[in-house]
């Protein structure tokens, strides 16, 4: 039988409440369709720093390394605020990204249609809603050298960020996204500011011979990054997948995101290079909110963004697409039948705790 390993790491505030609502699904799975998942589970953020005095352990980190998948919840809290910057919660999830090479990071908008009154904009505008942004995650001006604040001595001083790209970076990143332009309506919108940046001319160029040397099939257009925001807002459904670089994805994936309506409602992936050897690609999904610790340990926060997140494991780490469209079609099936969790209650919605949602969930999968 196939096995499937999965490194689970809840974290902290709400991440291991809605975790736990994904390990119903994956002991669903096991149990009635033999889907052969191993898990492991690990300490991430300010959990891990109360038991190693670090935000994760050398030997978690080994098994993210190792694992097919990395599930991740989220970190942080008030708890941790004064922890020194090293072991700060968040070190745990950029040591993930940086130490497994997650330069590709995926956040799907998709509106599902009980929820598309919710959204700030036009039922017609939002209906239907499907797009892709896939976001360079580990270059750019987030990373770029000189990096710095100077002291200029004259009473002034220079901050100083540099936004660079190599060939190899946005090659890799383009390719990402035409490969999955060609599993979705085959249609990828290449966004930067070539107008008034370098880093755009080249970004263009390679995106172009990208296109041409290998995936001319894909329909390619491209768009400047501020127009691509304005277009966003006006009719997003024109487009299917857009590449762009780490801070206009940054940007632009959380205009997609708020399209759709609730932060409990938004997932994402990040993927790796594909081994030479397997072809496997390291791999992290999390959910796109944070710890909430407003809400956490009152079981009333929506499992939703880390359901949809396990769905894109699935999608992309196991090539599972049917399960994957039967986990979504289950959620759209819950949202159908009224079941809100707070944060995306509405008129005549009937109320859901975390584990009520989980369950309905499970239950709309089985029968689906
Ligand atoms: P947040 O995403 O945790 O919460 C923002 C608001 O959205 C809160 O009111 C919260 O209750 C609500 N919310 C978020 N997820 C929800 C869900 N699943 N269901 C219902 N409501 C939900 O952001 P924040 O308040 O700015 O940050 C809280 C902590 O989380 C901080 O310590 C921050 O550093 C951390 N954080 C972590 C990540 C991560 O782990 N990737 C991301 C963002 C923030």
């Amino acid at each position: 039988m196939t096995t499937r390993s999965l490194f689970l790491l809840p974290g902290d505030g709400i991440g291991p409440e809605t975790m736990a609502e994904v390990a119903k699904l994956i002991d669903h799975m096991n149990a009635k369709e033999g889907a052969g998942f191993v898990t492991d589970q690990g300490l991430v953020g300010g959990s891990a720093y109360d038991a190693h005095g670090e935000a994760i352990s050398d030997a978690d980190m080994d098994k993210a390394m190792a694992a097919d998948a990395v599930l991740f919840g989220a970190v942080g809290g008030p708890k941790w605020d004064d922890v020194p910057y090293e072991q700060r919660p968040e070190a745990g999830l950029l040591r993930l990204r940086k130490d497994m090479a997650l330069f590709a990071n995926l956040r799907p908008a998709i509106c599902y249609p009980a929820l598309a009154d919710a959204s700030s904009l036009k039922r017609d505008v939002i209906e239907g809603l499907d797009i892709l942004i896939v976001r360079e995650l580990t270059g750019g001006v987030y990373f770029g050298e000189p990096k710095e604040i100077t002291d200029l001595g004259n009473g002034q001083k220079r901050g100083v960020d540099t936004q660079v790209y190599d060939t190899f970076e946005i090659e890799r990143i383009a390719g990402v996204a035409f490969e999955l332009a060609r599993t979705r309506s085959n249609k990828v919108c290449s966004m930067e500011k070539r107008n008034v940046m370098k880093s755009g001319v080249l970004w263009n160029e390679v995106v172009t011979a990208t296109h041409a040397a290998h995936y001319a099939d894909v329909e390619l257009t491209h768009m400047l990054a501020d127009a691509g925001g304005m277009q966003l807002v006006r009719w997003p459904k024109q487009f299917d997948v857009i590449v762009t670089d780490n801070l206009f994805g940054d940007m632009l994936s959380d205009v997609a995101a708020m399209l759709t309506g609730s932060l409990g409602m938004l997932p994402s992936a990040s993927l790796g290079a594909p081994d030479p050897a397997t072809g496997k690609r390291k791999a992290l999904y999390e959910p796109v909110h944070g710890s909430a610790p407003d809400i956490a340990g009152k079981g009333i926060a929506n499992p939703i963004a880390m359901i949809a997140s396990f769905a894109m494991c699935l999608r992309y780490s196991f090539a599972m697409i049917d399960e994957a469209v039967r986990i979504e079609a289950a959620v759209a099936k819950v949202l159908d039948d009224g079941l809100r969790t707070g944060d995306i209650m509405g008129d005549g919605a009937r109320p859901v705790s975390t584990a009520e949602m989980g369950d309905a969930i499970v239950a709309a999968y089985a029968a689906g």
